[in-house]
């Protein structure tokens, strides 16, 4: 195949290493950094918010990030804890898709179900990633044992609900980003 242009790749593709930090994968705390790590971390957050606000598929890699695929790290003008607030304020339970659910398990014995869903308590705004972290086990684990809980707290499935507009997800973010 031969490939003549990139001019119509979205800027994370020109530019992969700039979203695959890992400071923007597992974004730190703000108290447990030192106010020069704060400002390092900002200064790559802020570079990618520029990257994707000028991106063309800006909405539709949005809806895609918010509404139907759980993906991780910051896309689409997001951090993974953003888009969960989103998903939050519009009602929905997660993605529709989660790309991790059959995803082997890496590394290390068995975590106890309750040890994960009482550091989910203690911590409930922590990104599925940062408790697999805290718990040192994989990100598919922690989100295998928050859907058995899901499951569990409702053995009788909820009528489904029509997934939100594109336009409601698109007021969301206009909300979050008037509080960023
Ligand atoms: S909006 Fe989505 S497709 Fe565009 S640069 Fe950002 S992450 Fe990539």
């Amino acid at each position: 195949m031969l490939i003549t242009s990139s001019r119509s790749l979205p800027p994370c593709a020109m530019r992969p290493e700039v979203y695959q930090d890992e400071q923007l994968l597992c974004p730190p705390a703000r108290h447990e950094s030192s106010a020069e790590q704060w400002r390092d971390f900002q200064a790559k957050r802020d570079a990618a918010h520029r990257r994707c606000a000028g991106c063309e598929v800006l909405p539709e890699c949005l809806y895609q990030a918010v509404v139907e695929v759980d993906v991780s790290g910051f896309v689409a003008c997001t951090s993974e804890r953003e888009r969960q607030r989103m998903r939050r304020v519009l009602g929905i339970d997660g993605p529709l898709h989660d790309p991790t659910q059959d995803a082997p398990r890496s590394g290390g014995g068995p975590v106890d179900h309750d040890l994960v869903m009482a550091t989910r308590r203690a911590h409930p705004d922590d990104t599925s990633r940062q408790l697999a972290e805290r718990l040192g086990c994989s990100l598919s684990t922690v989100k295998r044992h928050l859907r058995r809980a899901r499951e569990t707290e409702s053995p009788t499935p909820p009528s489904p609900v029509p997934p939100p507009t594109i336009a409601q997800v698109l007021d969301v973010f206009d909300d979050l980003e008037k509080t960023a």
